[in-house]
Formats: structure tokens, sequence, C-alpha cells
């Protein structure tokens, strides 16, 4: 399985076009995920070529993980339901690490509304969206709680009409990130409160879930296919260890459909969704190798 988009606005790889410095490739989403996608087309048309597949199998490349796979979804779990295993092609971990467990996010889109006044003239007669965005935002990242592996990261921030217009109106996205659905559903009643509660007074605001990741939550099958891929790739002399990332993929989607799922078995990169994100090249055949020796053993 892979995801075909990335984070960056569209001309970026005009901008920013691929290059290999040094043995480490570099370029928007070289990571995350246009190495992962090579490595499965190779070993799916290495399959095809040579045989050896112990069951059908599916290469699944879909088009908006980056924003929760909201057309996806559906696909990814149908396909996932009839698996056997489940490999995501997302970045391996610098170390040569996997990934056996993730967090869970949603995404949210908050709306403030206020009232339009001259801000010379009628000052008195506005009430300012975008002061209260700007003290609800304080709030929503005090939902954070580091202990717990919950976060709460405001990331896009917009609103008023003129520079001197008292704001009507203002907006924001919101991230939550969670461990566990328990997490989830405080984190989320500590922000609905936020939405509801105006400290500006003749504001309100609306919340709008725009998309949502579930966490891979590590299970006894994902645990055992995890040390059959490990097993492989020390028999390839690449030995991997499993880690835990805050990053949300679409391997949720394919784990809360009990499908026995492992993820970032891709080529190895770091810094992705950032210009400084690279893959290490060398990684690329022996992750394909792991990969098509793990389904080989199946
Ligand atoms: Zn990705």
């Amino acid at each position: 399985m892979g995801h075909r988009d990335t984070v960056f606005p569209k001309g970026e790889p005009t901008r920013r076009p691929f290059r290999i410095e040094s043995g480490r490739a570099y370029g928007p989403g070289v990571a995350d995920m246009k190495a992962g996608l090579v490595m499965n087309a190779f070993v799916l048309a290495a399959f095809k070529e040579l045989g050896g597949a112990p069951a059908p199998l599916v290469g699944l490349f879909t088009s908006d993980e980056e924003i929760g796979s909201p057309f996806s979804r559906s696909v990814i779990e149908n396909e996932a339901r009839r698996a056997r295993a489940v490999f995501n092609s997302e970045p391996g971990r610098p170390g040569n690490g996997v990934v056996t467990g993730r967090k869970g996010g949603v995404f949210m889109k908050m709306e403030v509304t206020g009232k339009a006044a001259h801000s010379g003239a009628n000052f008195k007669d506005g009430v300012s969206a975008i002061e209260e965005l700007a003290r609800k935002i304080t709030l929503l990242h005090g939902v954070t709680d580091l202990d717990k592996g919950t976060t709460v990261n405001v990331g896009l921030v917009s609103g008023g009409q003129t520079v001197n217009t008292v704001a009507p109106w203002a907006k924001c996205e919101i991230d939550l990130r969670f461990v566990t659905p328990a997490d989830r559903e405080r984190a989320m009643e500590q922000i609905r409160g936020v939405v509801e509660r105006s400290s500006v007074p003749g504001t309100s605001a609306t919340l709008q879930v725009a998309g949502e990741f579930l966490p891979l939550v590590e299970t006894p099958q994902a645990k055992s296919l995890f040390d059959h891929y490990s097993a492989c790739a020390q028999e390839l002399g690449a030995p991997i260890r499993g880690e835990f990332t805050g990053g949300c993929a679409d391997s949720g989607f394919a784990a809360e459909v009990g499908a026995t799922t492992i993820c970032a078995v891709g080529p190895v990169g770091g810094n992705a969704h950032s210009p400084e994100e690279y893959l290490d090249v060398e990684t690329i055949v022996p992750r394909a190798q792991t990969l098509a020796l793990a389904i080989m053993r199946l």
C-alpha cells in the first residue's frame, strides 16, 4: 500500500527538483512516499515476472492520505478486509526502523464569527473574531498533554476584512493527535468546550471535523507479522527495529478492520513534510528484498 499525494504546494518540484547528493536523495515527497511507491512497483513487477507469491498480491496506490484519506478510506478498508497481511510502504525510520504503532489524528476546522465595525469611528460597535480566535488558540494548545502523547496544533489561521475594520470573522485549522481512543474522547470534549465558550462577548464559533486517522494499535497478530518481517530482514543482513510514531497513516484504517498490518516498510528517509526531506538511496534495495522475502514466506 502507498499514497501518491504529498503535502507540498503546486509547483514545488519545479522550485526544488529531485537531486541526489552523497547517497541522499532530496525533493518533495522523496521519502514520504515516492520511494515506497517505486519499491512497491518493483516488488510487484518481480512477482509478476518470476512468480513465488503465496497468494494474489494487490498493490493499492491511493491519492489523499495527507488530508486523512476521505475518498480512499473505504477502498482501503475493503481491500484490507480480505488481506492476509498489509504492508504499508511509508518511509522507514532512520536507524532502519519500521512502525508497529501509530497515533490517531483528527483534523478540524473552526470558524469564529464576530461583528464588523470601523475600527476608528465605531470601534465599540465591533466584536473582534480575531481576538476571540487568538484566545481560543492558547486554550486549544493547552489541551496538549505530552505525557499522555496527546497534542493539539493550530497549523493554519486566517481572518479579518481590512486593517481598519474590527474583524467580523476568523478561522483556523486544528490537528489533534492521540494514542488511545479514550484519549481522543477526552481531548475532543475539551476542544468542544473551547469552541462553545466565548471569551469575547458577542462572538460565536463552530467546529467541523475535516478528516480523521485511527491509531495503529499493536495486536498479537501484528506483533507476529513484525517478528516474521524482522526475521527476513535479519536473514538479508539488514536488521530492523520496531517503533512507535506520532505520525498518522492509512495503516490505521487497515488495522481497524482487522487486517494484520505493518507500517513504514519503505526505504529509509527523514524530515518528511519539510524542505529538508531526504531519502537514503542505499536502503531501497534491502527494503525491497525484505518485503519480497516476507511476502514469499507468509
Ligand atoms: Zn506518507
